[in-house]
């Protein structure tokens, strides 16, 4: 098997190839070619950690495997950061593992990525402005994307721990745009584009805040009980998401599920814009991308790196 270390990752994955990488699995995701498995996600009962399995298998690509890791909280005292993850791929044809993979960068990257191939299809004609709420790690992925896919003038933030802003203003300087402190409110009312990236459990943004054509991507919500959005907001546009099962069970979708504002049925998965098989945006005033986060998004990129890695010379080779 191949062995491509996570301090390896960095300087191999490209925002451009997760961006290819998770494109495609959509589309094969929606053509029915690639499905996820259920996802397991445990409290373990040692050191307060989460740890679980996300994994899938996309036919088209033959990409066969899953993440396995979580969330350690008590990480620190170990000198390392709480989320931890590793991407395992096995040969399709066999059965045998073909590779480990360090999954913590490449779980930012396929992330980003995820929002960025809705703004990519879904943002409204001539948007210019940006509007970030969250501050945190995954921030400044999801901003970098935005920007690779996206012409804007502009990015406003607004995240609940002010003092984390500086994230937001440094990553805008970084790709030469302005950037501005608001009031959700005023980021309702003025980004053409949001992206929601918090640990939020209640809504945030509400639906008197959104006004004109918006397009919002939809990434923190990605655990049961988690929440960004105001339901009455998700229940006005047209609703768009990577996995319809994970996102009315954990993605932001289960609240106006939950409370019958929405059907199911009127969830279109982001691959069936990308196939072509779905219009997008069509009349709609404001469209909504659910990102919860797929196995398939992550043995994609993962598959990716393996291939550069080889190109490289940076995976190694060990005997299982
Ligand atoms: P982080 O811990 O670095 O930052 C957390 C962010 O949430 C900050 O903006 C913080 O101010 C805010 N926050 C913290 N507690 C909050 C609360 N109680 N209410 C509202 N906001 C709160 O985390 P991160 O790595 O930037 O990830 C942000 C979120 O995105 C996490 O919830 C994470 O689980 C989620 N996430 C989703 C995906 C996906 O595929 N959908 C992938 C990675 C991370």
């Amino acid at each position: 098997m191949l062995v491509v270390a996570e301090k390896e990752i960095g300087g191999l994955m490209t925002p451009e190839a997760a961006y290819d990488a998770v494109e495609a699995v959509f589309a094969a995701m929606a053509a029915d070619r690639a499905y996820n498995f259920p996802v397991v996600r445990e409290a373990i009962g040692h050191d307060d950690a989460l740890y679980g399995f996300k994994g899938g298998f996309d036919g088209a690509a033959l990409t066969l495997g899953l993440k396995a890791g979580g969330y350690w909280p008590q990480n620190q005292k170990h000198g390392l950061i709480n989320h931890q993850s590793t991407v395992f791929l096995f040969d399709a044809d066999t059965g045998r593992v073909a590779a480990a993979v360090g999954g913590n960068l490449l779980t930012a990257l396929r992330t980003a990525a995820a929002s960025a191939v809705s703004i990519k299809y879904l943002a409204p004609k001539g948007a210019k402005v940006l509007g970030m709420i969250g501050a945190g790690h995954q921030s400044a992925f999801q901003m970098r994307a935005a920007a690779r896919v996206h012409d804007f003038e502009k990015v406003i933030g607004w995240n609940p721990h002010p003092e984390m802003l500086t994230r937001l203003a440094d990553t805008a300087a970084e790709l030469g745009l302005p950037f501005e402190a608001v009031d959700l409110p005023r980021l309702g009312a003025e980004a053409d584009v949001i992206i929601s990236i918090t640990s939020a459990f209640s809504p945030l943004l509400m639906d008197g805040h959104v006004q004109g054509p918006t397009h919002i991507a939809a990434m923190g919500t990605d655990t049961k009980g988690k929440q960004e959005l105001d339901p009455a907001l998700v229940a006005r546009a047209g609703l768009f998401t990577d996995e319809v099962a994970q996102s009315v069970a954990i993605g932001e979708f289960q609240h106006a599920i939950a409370a019958g504002l929405i059907a199911e049925e009127a969830i279109t998965q982001i691959g069936a814009v990308v196939n072509g098989s779905h219009p997008g945006r069509g009349d709609a005033e404001l469209t909504i991308f659910d990102g919860t986060g797929v196995g398939l998004q992550d043995l994609a990129v993962a598959r990716a790196v393996v291939k550069l890695a080889q190109e490289k010379g940076l995976a190694q080779k060990v005997e299982i």
